[in-house]
């Protein structure tokens, strides 16, 4: 794939956001406060998480690790780098998914954190056709699983593609309008609209 070729996925990324929300994105210019900076540099893909707190939000994508294969792992994490967490980590995500503890190594533990309910968007519940969300064998040990379904969620149609979405679901789209207030007369730029937070995660 050449170089050319991988910023085309991305700016197709890009695009797909626009397309189904109000955020649009431009080439970065001397003087931006806040920006995306693509690079490869290191392995894996994973992004910054926050938007809007000064200067580069770091989004690696590796195309030597898969993540420019198509236009679903730039998603991912273009909407980590626009503040948002993974699915699974969601405060109230016991309700929805058991986490296995013990097939998933210690190094990879912290992937299964909960974070508090503050970085959720409550008004939304937990969706498990999110771009956001793990695969249910996600780090687990061996292909063990590392969430299995709550008695609850067990009607889950197809738990093979929790977490193989390849577009924003409507949720994910809900909760951008939200955090970047598409739903108001839209015009300004979206830069500063959500709190950056500046921690970095290491992501799947
Ligand atoms: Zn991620």
């Amino acid at each position: 794939m050449s170089a050319t070729d991988e910023e085309g996925i991305i700016i197709e990324a890009m695009d797909e956001i626009s397309a189904e929300t109000c955020l649009t994105f431009r080439a970065a210019e001397v003087g931006d406060n806040d920006y995306l900076s693509f690079q490869q540099l290191q392995s894996g893909c994973f992004a910054e998480l926050g938007y809007g707190s000064g200067g580069a939000r770091v989004v690696n994508v590796n195309s030597l690790d898969g993540c420019l294969d198509d236009t679903t792992t730039p998603i991912h994490e273009i909407m980590h780098a626009l503040g948002f967490e993974h699915e699974q980590s969601r405060y109230d995500r016991d309700l929805y998914v058991e986490v296995q503890w013990e097939n998933i190594d210690a190094a990879y533990k912290s992937n299964f954190n909960k974070l508090p309910r503050t970085y959720a968007f409550p008004q939304y519940s937990f969706d498990f056709n999110s771009v956001m969300m793990y695969t249910l064998d996600a780090f687990g040990r061996g292909g063990r699983p590392s969430m299995v379904l709550t008695p609850k969620k067990a009607n889950v149609t197809d738990e093979y593609a929790v977490g193989r979405a390849t577009n924003m679901s409507t949720s994910d789209i809900d909760r951008i309008f939200s955090a970047y207030g598409c739903y108001d007369d839209y015009e300004e730029p979206y830069v500063g609209r959500m709190n950056g937070r500046t921690h970095r995660l290491t992501i799947f």
